[in-house]
């Protein structure tokens, strides 16, 4: 043990603390490992990914947050409202309905609250929180994984030498640019464009404050969030060439006309006051090569990142956060932090990416759209599409045939109008073509009875 503390300067060291790198320290803190976590910007500071999913209760259980999170006052989420353009359709994607989740209302957050409160809750069990300490390189060494980390107040730089490193940078993703491991997602090549606004009128009855989700005519959507009593965020997504084409001047501009031109958002923003610049996202959708590797594990953003249509984002960090931490615990009881130790994280994570994608992608077609946003969809196949977009995607077997039979719906719906054909078909519309792999994959995932067996059967 001596010569341990000799030789390492911490147990383990995370980079960046958003949700996934916060959920790792803590899930670290808490086995009693000692900790130091780098984030390179001062909180409290400006994130986008404000809306969770039911499965975020399990990791702030897992996590000992959920007094702070109660006691902050989010507003409440239960599911999402879905509208087409035109506000025809109100379908509601209910979580209550769900029956694989724990609880299933969850919350809209304001991120710079939630996020220092998952941040203070790392410092509250022990580990050493550095804010505005950039991680500006790292190393993996045959017995250490090797920091160099600068400190953006007074530019002092350190070299750090910890058993093994989480990387929870998100979107810069430390290690995956080091050894080239991100993988585009050109049929997700979206752009956002949003802000924060006061006076947007809530949902009328019991849930006022769940996500809208709101299609346009075209391939683009909108959210709009409640994230406080006053604020709400909203955002219109489009696809790349669909934003190349509606983008003639500044974000503000876009996302002015992108708002005038969908009547929906155009009525609910017919009094709302901007409070914030308007800001731009692009390139977020990727996977990783690998999820780990000698003495590193990626977590959250750092390894994948969808869409944020089902608002996967935060509650897939903190996941992956918990298990990357779990992962590194077990590593340490065997002494091996092996790539291939890490086998089993690499396979679960990539497993969950695969599920949500399916869906994500499905979203950026006219048929899927058609089927989703339908009024009164199959209820027994409808509620096994919400029990994944409840955070659910490893559900039981069951489920995930009736999930498959949803997919078929969608693959029928291209050739017949099994419910009918709201969604434009046209150049136009803007909607991602698909390659011929994904043709291809698709016919492999057709359902068959074989694929699954209903609970409790043999
Ligand atoms: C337009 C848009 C809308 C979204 N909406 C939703 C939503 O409604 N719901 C949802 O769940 N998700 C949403 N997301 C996704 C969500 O923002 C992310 O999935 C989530 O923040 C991931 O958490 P993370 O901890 O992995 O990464 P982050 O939250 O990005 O945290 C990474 C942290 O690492 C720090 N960092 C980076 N590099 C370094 C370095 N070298 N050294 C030290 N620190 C570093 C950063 O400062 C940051 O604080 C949305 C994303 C986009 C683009």
């Amino acid at each position: 043990m001596t010569t341990s503390r000799l030789q390492y300067d911490f147990d383990f060291a995370v980079a960046g603390g958003g949700p996934a790198g916060s959920s790792a320290a803590i899930s670290l803190g808490q086995y009693g490992h000692s900790v130091v976590l780098f984030e390179r910007e001062a909180f409290p500071r400006f994130h986008i990914g404000e809306s969770l999913l039911s499965t975020a209760n399990d990791a702030f259980t897992a996590l000992g947050v959920t007094k702070q999170i109660e006691a902050a006052c989010f507003p409440n989420k239960w599911g999402a409202r879905l509208f087409t353009h035109d506000g025809q359709s109100g379908r509601y994607v209910d979580f209550t309905d769900v029956r694989e989740v724990t609880r299933p209302q969850t919350y809209q957050v304001c991120r710079q609250e939630f996020d220092r409160i998952l941040l203070d809750r790392a410092r509250e069990v022990g580990v050493d929180v550095r804010e505005g300490w950039n991680v500006s390189a790292c190393e993996f060494a045959p017995d250490a994984a090797i920091l160099d980390v600068a400190s953006r107040t007074d530019s002092s730089t350190r070299r750090v030498r910890v058993r093994a490193l989480i990387d929870a940078t998100g979107r810069g993703g430390l290690i995956a640019r080091k050894f080239n491991l991100r993988t585009d997602e050109p049929r997700l090549a979206n752009i956002a464009v949003f802000s924060h606004y006061t006076n947007v009128p809530r949902l009328e009855g019991s849930r006022p404050d769940d996500i809208r989700l709101i299609a346009r005519s075209d391939a683009g959507w909108f959210w709009l969030i409640p994230i406080s009593k006053e604020l709400t965020s909203v955002g219109v997504v489009l696809p790349v060439r669909l934003y190349r084409r509606l983008a003639t001047g500044s974000p503000e501009d876009t996302l002015n006309s992108a708002i005038s031109d969908t009547p929906l958002v155009a009525d609910l923003m017919c009094k709302a006051r901007r409070e914030w610049p308007v800001r731009v996202e692009k390139d977020f959708s990727y996977s990783a090569s690998a999820y780990a590797g000698d003495r590193w594990i990626l977590a959250g953003d750092a390894g994948f990142f969808l869409d944020p249509v089902f608002s996967t984002g935060v509650s897939v960090a903190m996941e992956s956060g918990i298990e990357a931490a779990a992962e590194l615990h077990r590593a340490l009881m065997r002494n091996d932090f092996s790539a291939s130790s890490f086998a089993a994280f690499s396979r679960r994570h990539r497993k969950r990416f695969k599920t949500f994608r399916r869906f994500v992608v499905g979203f950026y077609t006219p048929q899927f759209r058609d089927i989703f946003f339908s009024p009164e969809p199959p209820s027994l196949i409808f509620r096994s599409v919400v029990t994944i977009l409840a955070g659910r995607w490893n559900a039981s077997l069951w489920t995930r045939f009736l999930n498959q039979l949803f997919f078929g719906a969608v693959s029928i719906q291209k050739r017949f109008n099994i419910t009918p054909a709201v969604f434009r078909r046209d150049q136009d519309a803007g909607y991602p073509s698909e390659t011929r792999s994904e043709k291809a994959c698709e016919r492999t995932n057709a359902p068959t009875l074989a694929n699954a067996r209903r609970p409790g059967s043999s």
